[in-house]
């Protein structure tokens, strides 16, 4: 036989031999020998491993009768390539210039780093973690000016081409030597359920040496790519070699295995299903080149149902039945069809098969500086994306495979122009968003927020091991990284039915890892599972979207954003409906995953800040505002429970989450929007609708009484202090933070560092770490004109490491400027920042040392009042909040209340409410508005203010106001001593005794102090409110109709019958309570003079204790307003009673007024009693629900207790 002949020469003359009988005119007989040596030497029949003689033979061959080294550098001269495409595995070391960077993924090696020209750029050396490739050369990747001498050439300039026979032998060999690399793989892999001795690693290990030297081979150059590129991609070779010769019987089984793997992952041949089974084998081969594989979903859902029972088992206690789509929203065309036609792509399913074994993945990304290779490569990536998903999702090393194909795939799809051809040709966006939906269908569990039982949304478990493991991560990469390609990106976005599939997979996170507070026991395990919701989040939801941001940032783009907002309102609809949402949250329920909002949120920001749009123009009517708003709301109430320690019973884990929630990586996506969105659903809402809305969220409403003692329903004594402190604190930060308001990128970038820095001194490296990544992203091109760098060094000195005596050394900090902490200091930024609650107090203990080495203050300075960046106009409507009503009732009741040193009160209450004020004297509500607002609508339904001026309220006096007390507060105590002082003698009997004696002669004073007295509920005010702009919505099938179970819950809580009916003489205004608040504080009396009032000038008060900020605050309202300083001047120049000898003493102090008071009471009366007759008939006429009659005939039920 002539190869028995060839096979016992000598290799090197074999070689000579037969390349110049295949040189010649008629090479027939050359080929023949050709095919009989590799018959002989390649056939995989000889045993199981690889034999290392074939391989020494191709080598030879391949030289030509040189030796293979030689012949190597023969074919190295010849190298035309322009990109250096060295590639990397994890932990190389590699260099990133973004100076130079088009892609953010750009990346160097070494060698093209130094022999390049980077001076003055802002590079750095990086680690890599997943591996990558050198971009030397590559201008979709990098600038030109940042290649390195070797990859600046242009193709061919200075390499001569390659001579027509050096080659040839490789292009008739190493077809032979691929397919044989094939076959090796069909016959080595068994399917993971089916056998116990399952290696796949020991076939790879015997097939190393093999694909090592295809390895090699690439190494030699453009040349030799050219030629391997033309083998791998030839649908002619692969037709005439896949299934071997006709007589080849070992070459048909090896075929058969082939297609029993494509059928046991999901996939079948066309042949196989038309021909009933075996006979697949022997069609021809014309059929069998265009080789077909259609889904079988029946094998797919089996395994779907297999894996199922697996991960039931697994999960343990508290897990949930998955729930099942009927999968409308999965292609099948995408997910179960495989076609085959070259080398290449076989090979890359048997890697996908084998899960990316290191050394293939690294011979297939060597490859890709062949332009040619590189499209049909990444061509074939695609076509085989799902299948490579599916199989990352049952690999039991996801970890590894998902960085394997990742430092694939990033390769492929950083490159724009490519990102968007294969985006064209393959459908390459539809293909990953159903990828991604069919990956989180497979652990989707029924929603229980809101409506447990007839909730019909459906979210992600965060439990599953999808989740856990961050499986889906890789895909999730992908897209971000295809959606950075503008071409890509507008696609994206102008494709309505790919951004309706978006809106689904992002709504299957919405309300996941939901947490049910504990009232009763400690939870019995805690659940982890926070952090998979929040990595989910973050990464599939936010990330996406902040790549979709960075496309609508011009006019130009106005539409896509228009779509996406009206896309999110729809979905954000239907997921109102599906959990059954009303208009009131599900007590003791909280998630933190709010994705729908947010993009909602974030597209409207953009839409505003960026394109001009009218942020009306993109918002829906008020009921669905209304409902916008409860979620971002609850979170920020349930912050504050936190807290207060209210969700103990849950575990730490809670915490956690709300660490996360406002955490540096976390906060662009998460806090940031819901604050935005409040903050647009506040310009818009009704004022006295949301501020309602916001106490009784915190559960303070009881809490908001001028009574000395009230009863909580929903919260214990001690929590009330720091809800409510929590709800002022909440009300200050939405009123005054600006970061979607109107900052400037560069003003938010000089705000966020200063907030850090004045929390601690930072390192470099944990500044940035601190930083948020939006709007300035640390890595590409900062959209503001300012870099970090600059930014750090205009707001922060360097200390220098220090060198201990030890060795050890301490590293370089940046610290604040004085003039930072002097003019920049934001308290309120650093609280809406901090993670830790201590860091806040370290912000505030800083800034005291600082005013104190300066000389400014040596006392106990209050947090500074900072003033804001004016309000875009589009949201200027917020400044409504600080000029309601409301508000106002509310900060009197709390200025009293501070006064009367009532418990719970505290100096962070007094600090914010004067915040609060001092916010509304800034942010002035325009002035036509202001008159014309009266007139439109009615606002808060009480007598207790006139307007809804701020400045103009502030001197406002309320005389009486309507409280439900306790039988044995002071009030009652105190009233009873006042009854009886008037009565002669004192009765001492029982009330029923002294009923009969004063009934007549009481009633009406006591009637008509009624009359005037001002009584507030806020729940009924929130009530109202909601009932008016349902009414006044256009829905009439109002889908707002109330269940009747939860109507009990709108009445005043409680009137226990233990409360009575008790009316406070007060004669206060704000002004007079701050005068007094002052005087409390300093213990002086009269500690503000006329003199003092004469001179005082705001701007001299940026830094003090709470007398300053009272005294700023009075110097405002008196420069703003003459009525305010006439009034003032009232208040300051009249006799102060006298001080009390003890400041801790109130009581005293309510006696010694008491006195006065009396007096004056007794004047009034006798002019109200005059009156009495003549209003006797309109009050029994005044407007009355329901509600309302009851609480006035138990108020006269009490009146008759009294008597
Ligand atoms: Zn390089
Ligand atoms: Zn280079
Ligand atoms: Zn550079």
């Amino acid at each position: 036989m002539m190869a028995a002949s060839l096979l016992r020469r000598d290799k090197r003359s074999t070689a000579a031999h037969l390349k110049a009988d295949l040189q010649r005119a008629d090479n027939s007989s050359g080929l023949r020998q050709l095919r009989e040596l590799l018959d002989a030497v390649l056939d995989p029949e000889r045993g199981s491993d690889p034999d290392p003689e074939g391989l020494d033979w191709c080598k030879w061959l391949l030289a030509g009768g040189d030796a293979f080294d030689e012949f190597c550098r023969t074919v190295r001269s010849y190298d035309n390539a322009t990109l250096c495409g060295l590639v990397w595995t994890a932990n190389f070391v590699a260099y990133r210039c973004r100076t130079c960077g088009i892609s953010p993924c750009m990346s160097l090696c070494a060698e093209c780093f130094n022999n390049s020209d980077h001076t003055g750029h802002d590079f750095n050396m990086f680690r890599s973690q997943a591996g990558g490739a050198c971009d030397c050369g590559d201008g979709n990747v990098m600038k030109e000016s940042g290649f390195c001498s070797r990859h600046r050439l242009k193709t061919g300039e200075n390499v001569p081409s390659v001579p027509w026979d050096l080659l040839l032998m490789s292009e008739m060999v190493l077809p032979r030597f691929i397919i044989t690399i094939i076959q090796y793989l069909r016959d080595g892999y068994t399917e993971p359920e089916s056998a116990a001795d399952r290696d796949l690693q020991k076939v790879l290990q015997q097939l190393e040496p093999h694909i090592s030297f295809l390895e090699e081979l690439t190494k030699m150059g453009g040349a030799m790519r050219t030629v391997l590129t033309k083998i791998l991609t030839n649908q002619q070779t692969f037709k005439e070699l896949s299934m071997g010769q006709e007589e080849n019987v070992y070459a048909k089984r090896n075929y058969e295995k082939y297609l029993s793997a494509l059928k046991s992952s999901g996939l079948v041949s066309v042949e196989e299903k038309g021909a009933g089974g075996a006979g697949a084998g022997t069609a021809t081969d014309t059929s069998a080149g265009a080789l077909s594989l259609l889904g079988a979903t029946a094998a797919a859902s089996l395994e779907d149902s297999s894996k199922e029972e697996d991960q039931d088992g697994l999960q343990g206690v508290g897990q949930r039945k998955r729930v099942k789509l009927s999968s409308s929203t999965k292609d099948p065309s995408i997910m179960d069809t495989l076609k085959h036609k070259c080398f290449l792509e076989e090979l890359l399913f048997w890697t996908i098969k084998y899960e990316f074994p290191q050394k293939m993945v690294t011979f297939l990304l060597n490859m890709l500086p062949d332009q040619d290779y590189k499209i049909t490569f990444t061509k074939t990536f695609v076509q085989h994306y799902a299948f490579i998903m599916k199989t990352l999702m049952k690999s039991h090393e996801s970890d590894t495979m998902s960085n394997r194909i990742v430092h694939i795939s990033v390769q492929l799809f950083s490159n724009e122009e490519l990102a968007r051809h294969v985006t064209e040709e393959c459908h390459l966006l539809d293909i990953m968003v159903t990828v991604l939906l069919y990956m989180m269908e497979s652990c989707l569990i029924k929603s229980e927020l809101q409506d447990e039982e007839n909730n019909r949304h459906v979210v992600v478990n965060c439990g599953e091991a999808l989740l856990k493991n961050n499986t889906y991560w890789p895909l999730v990469s992908d897209f971000i990284n295809i959606l950075s390609h503008q071409s890509v990106a507008k696609r994206f976005l102008e494709d309505r039915s790919l951004l309706l599939l978006w809106m689904s997979f992002v709504s299957y996170f919405q309300g996941m890892n939901l947490n049910k507070r504990e009232l009763n026991e400690h939870v019995e395990f805690e659940s982890q599972t926070y952090y998979a919701a929040f990595a989910a989040e973050l990464e599939a939801c936010a990330q996406p979207m902040w790549g979709l941001l960075t496309h609508c940032k011009v006019k130009e783009t106005q539409e896509y954003t228009k779509t996406v907002v009206r896309y999110c309102l729809e979905t954000l609809q239907m997921w109102f409906d599906a959990i059954g949402f009303v208009d009131e949250p599900s007590l003791n329920q909280l998630t933190f995953h709010l994705p729908l909002h947010r993009y909602y949120a974030m597209f409207l920001s953009k839409g505003v800040k960026c394109q001009g749009l009218d942020l009306d123009s993109l918002l829906p009517d008020q009921e669905m505002l209304m409902k916008i708003m409860v979620h971002p709301l609850q979170i920020q109430a349930s912050l504050s429970e936190i807290h207060s320690n209210m969700w103990v019973r849950n575990g730490l884990q809670i915490k956690g989450q709300a660490m996360t929630y406002v955490q540096s990586h976390f906060c662009n996506s998460m806090i940031d929007p819901d604050i935005y969105l409040l903050q647009v659903c506040a310009s818009r809402l009704d004022p006295d609708y949301f501020i309602s809305s916001v106490f009784e969220r915190f559960k303070v409403v009881d809490l908001l009484t001028m009574a000395s003692q009230h009863q909580n329903a929903v919260l214990d004594s001690e929590q009330e202090r720091p809800m409510l402190e929590g709800a002022l604190t909440f009300l200050v930060i939405l009123s005054s933070l600006r970061i979607h308001l109107g900052m400037s990128d560069d003003e938010i970038l000089r705000a966020e560092m200063v907030s850090q820095l004045c929390m601690n001194d930072r390192t470099h490296s944990s500044l940035l770490d601190l930083i948020p990544e939006n709007p300035n992203p640390k890595s590409g091109v900062v959209p503001g004109s300012c870099s970090f760098e600059e930014m750090l060094s205009a707001v922060a000195d360097f200390k220098a490491p220090v060198f201990e005596p030890g060795g050890s050394m301490q590293q370089g900090m940046y610290t604040p400027k004085a003039e930072v902490w002097e003019k920049e200091f934001d308290p309120i930024m650093v609280i809406l920042r901090t993670v830790y609650r201590r860091d806040v107090q370290s912000a505030m203990d800083r800034y005291t040392a600082f005013l104190k080495q300066s000389g400014v203050n040596t006392g106990n300075p209050w947090p500074p009042y900072k003033e804001r960046t004016p309000l875009h106009p589009c949201y200027r409507g917020l400044a409504r909040l600080l000029h309601c009503k409301t508000l106002h009732i509310v900060i009197f009741t709390l200025l009293y209340k501070i006064w009367m040193d009532h418990q719970n009160m505290s100096e962070h209450v007094l600090c914010m409410v004067l915040y609060l004020i001092e916010l509304g004297l800034d942010n002035q509500v325009q002035d036509d508005k202001v008159e014309e607002e009266p007139c439109i609508e009615e606002h808060c339904h009480d007598s207790w203010f006139p307007g809804t001026s701020l400045l103009s309220n502030l001197h406002h006096v309320i005389n009486f106001v309507r409280v439900r007390v306790p039988e044995t507060a002071p009030e009652v105590e105190r009233k009873r001593e006042r009854e009886r002082e008037r009565e002669t003698p004192p009765s001492t009997s029982s009330e029923s005794a002294a009923f009969g004696q004063s009934s007549r002669r009481l009633t009406g004073n006591w009637r008509e102090n009624l009359r005037e007295a001002q009584v507030f509920s806020l729940v009924a005010e929130r009530r109202r409110k909601f009932q008016e702009i349902i009414n006044r919505s256009n829905h009439e099938a109002s889908q707002a109709v109330r269940p009747k179970s939860s109507s009990s819950r709108w009445l005043p809580p409680g009137s226990p019958p233990q409360l009575v009916t008790e009316i406070l003489e007060i004669r206060e205004s704000m002004l007079s309570l701050l005068v007094k608040l002052h005087q409390k504080l300093s213990a002086k009396q009269n500690s503000l003079s006329l003199s003092w009032l004469a001179e005082v000038d705001p701007a001299h008060h940026a830094h003090g204790d709470g007398l300053t900020a009272i005294e700023r605050i009075l110097a405002k309202a008196a420069t703003r307003s003459r009525h305010s300083k006439r009034c003032l001047q009232d208040i300051c120049g009249k006799v102060c009673p006298p001080v009390p000898p003890k400041k801790n003493s109130p009581g005293d102090k309510k006696s010694m007024d008491k006195e006065e008071r009396r007096q004056r009471a007794r004047e009034r009366q006798q002019k109200l009693l005059a009156e009495f007759a003549s209003r006797q008939k309109s009050f029994m006429e005044t407007a009355m629900d329901v509600g309302e009659l009851e609480y006035e005939l138990m108020l006269f039920a009490d009146l008759y207790d009294l008597l």
